[in-house]
């Protein structure tokens, strides 16, 4: 018996995370000189340009380890979301916000809701721990709240929900998520991944954060790798009760944010000029494909994100058909959408290329 024949089931069971397929892959592979990626819901402006300045004077003291507590981006958060030092954990990314809830709350015999075309990280993080996942069929692409809240066992731990949801794009306004979460039992800790929440309009906006106060089994997570255009640097937070935040803290691995991310999150939360461009881009862009996409008679779902789903058919072979004209776009079969394809909204030539290749390759289909 071999050495990986004796790991746990559930672990040998996990699928793992399939990255959006990085330019430089596909330059090696096919040797194209112009590419667009516009498969990971990155910000096609690039990071803020206070971050970058914020990096750059940090170069010579990489021989020192970070802050491990983070003091400086979580006074800032603290002043920013109105929130106590004690409420906020910093995460190596928001996926690591995550799986500190996972490892933190579940374990065997326990188990986790999440919604059938959700976050792949859900199932990942709650399999990783050896937790049964509870997948709730989906209402139009969304999360079905009520069926969601209903499933709750009494061995649930875990309740994921992303708003909006990442790859449908759907969105759950925020009176109704707040009815819902009221009907979630205390021993329940409610993880509400707000990964796109900036991109928001005023009138869809919510705030979670002041349901802090009445909810002590919420988490709120957030990213600095969409609108805040630091993908690269893997730097979230989580926001909960502070007993919440103590319990994550455990399994936190020391130093789990670098120096330089640390120091560009802290610029580029500063940098509301930044953040206001970025959803202007993505409001434009938005607009911008989905036009392309009626014009080309694709089905889309209606996306509150900086992407959006549209249905072509054969989702793998129009995907490699765009790949060979270097536009990356995200095959998204592994979330149960083998019709459909994710495109994250880009500059305003991209999102062009992109729709004149697609309409290209769907002729040649035809
Ligand atoms: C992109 C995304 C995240 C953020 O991942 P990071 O680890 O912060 O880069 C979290 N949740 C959802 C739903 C996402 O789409």
């Amino acid at each position: 018996m071999s050495l990986c024949d004796l790991t746990p089931p559930y672990i040998r069971a996990i699928a793992p995370y399939q990255p959006g397929k990085p330019t430089s892959e596909l330059q090696r592979e096919l040797g194209l000189n112009h590419i667009i990626k516009l498969a990971s819901n990155e910000n096609p402006l690039g990071p803020s340009p206070h971050a970058i300045e914020a990096m750059g004077s940090l170069l010579e003291t990489l021989a020192l380890y970070p802050d491990g507590n983070g003091f400086d981006l979580r006074s800032a958060i603290s002043k920013k979301f109105s929130v106590a030092l004690p409420q906020i954990i910093l995460g190596n990314g928001s996926n690591d916000i995550l799986e500190f809830a996972a490892r933190a709350f579940l374990g065997k015999g326990t188990s986790a809701v999440y919604s059938k075309h959700a976050f792949a990280v859900y199932p990942l993080a709650t399999q990783a721990v050896g937790a049964e996942g509870i997948e709730v069929p989906a209402k139009e692409f969304g999360c079905d709240l009520e069926a969601m809240v209903d499933a709750i066992r009494s061995d649930t731990r875990v309740l994921f929900i992303a708003n909006p949801n990442n790859p449908t794009g759907t969105f759950i306004s925020g009176p109704e998520l707040r009815a819902a979460f009221e009907r979630v039992p205390d021993h329940v800790l409610i993880v509400l991944d707000e990964a796109y929440t900036e991109y928001l309009s005023a009138e869809d906006r919510y705030d979670a954060i002041a349901w802090l106060n009445d909810f002590p089994n919420l988490l709120i997570s957030r990213t600095f790798s969409k609108a805040y255009g630091l993908a690269g640097l893997r730097v979230g937070f989580g926001l909960a009760a502070p007993n919440v935040i103590d319990m994550m803290n455990r399994v936190r691995a020391p130093f789990n944010v670098s120096t330089l991310g640390l120091a560009a999150a802290e610029a580029a939360l500063g940098d509301s000029e930044f953040l206001a461009r970025s959803v202007a881009l993505n409001q434009a862009g938005m607009m911008q494909i989905l036009h392309g996409l009626r014009a080309l008679n694709l089905p889309y779902i209606p996306s509150w994100g900086n992407f959006v789903a549209f249905k072509v058919g054969e989702g793998l072979a129009i995907y490699q058909k765009l790949l060979h004209a270097g536009v990356i776009v995200r095959p998204i079969a592994n979330y149960g959408m083998p019709e459909w394809l994710r495109v994250s909204i880009g500059l305003a030539n991209e999102n062009a290329l992109f729709l004149e290749v697609l309409g290209k390759t769907l002729k040649q289909n035809a």
